[in-house]
């Protein structure tokens, strides 16, 4: 029975994903290896010849049974993975036509409105409110979706020349738009 318990003696299963990497790789967080496109899809074909493996066995065992089911849980598992990782790329590509940013002098937040020129992909973020605080900032510059990360960035940039602007006892500007051409490729 077993045969990924065999395999994981040596191979990562990467059981928490692969992530999306520079350069259109896809990286385990775990054990780091980097696969790009076809290697995902090498991947998840071994997942599947270990299920027909495990299909080959004796079909009256009780602990074949077992190792059949989790081999096509493995498969599952591998496949749900590959889609999503499929879906990222689009979703990354559709850079923001504008983004709106306005301070909230009262709420102390920044309230940033995302327009998109393409049909955007269902999911895409519209909308997205910080603290007016640089920590809060910060944190969303590594929030998983490229997006806001993108949005962190600029809130940010925005955030320094208000903070400079105050502290020399000017009157900050409240709002600013950033256009596409301001807008680093996303991903
Ligand atoms: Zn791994």
């Amino acid at each position: 029975m077993g045969v990924y318990m065999v395999e994981g003696t040596k191979n990562c299963l990467h059981l928490e994903g692969l992530r999306a990497a520079s350069g259109g790789s896809y990286r385990c967080p775990v054990c780091g290896e980097s696969l790009d496109g076809g290697g995902v899809a090498e991947w998840v074909r071994e997942a599947e010849e270990a299920r027909d493996e495990a299909y080959s066995l004796d079909k009256g065992d009780r602990f074949a049974e077992i190792a059949r089911q989790e081999a096509q849980r493995e498969v599952y598992r591998r496949r749900r993975i590959m889609y999503e990782l499929e879906n990222v790329p689009r979703v990354v590509t559709t850079r923001p036509e504008m983004i709106l940013i306005i301070h909230d002098a009262e709420a102390a937040t920044y309230g940033c409105r995302i327009f998109y020129k393409e049909p955007r992909q269902a999911g895409s973020v519209e909308q997205v409110s910080v603290a007016a605080v640089l920590e809060t900032i910060l944190e969303l510059r590594s929030d998983p979706d490229p997006i806001v990360r993108l949005i962190a960035e600029k809130v940010e940039e925005f955030h320094a020349v208000r903070e400079k602007l105050t502290g020399e006892g000017e009157t900050a500007p409240g709002r600013r738009v950033f256009y596409a051409n301001e807008l680093r490729a996303v991903g």
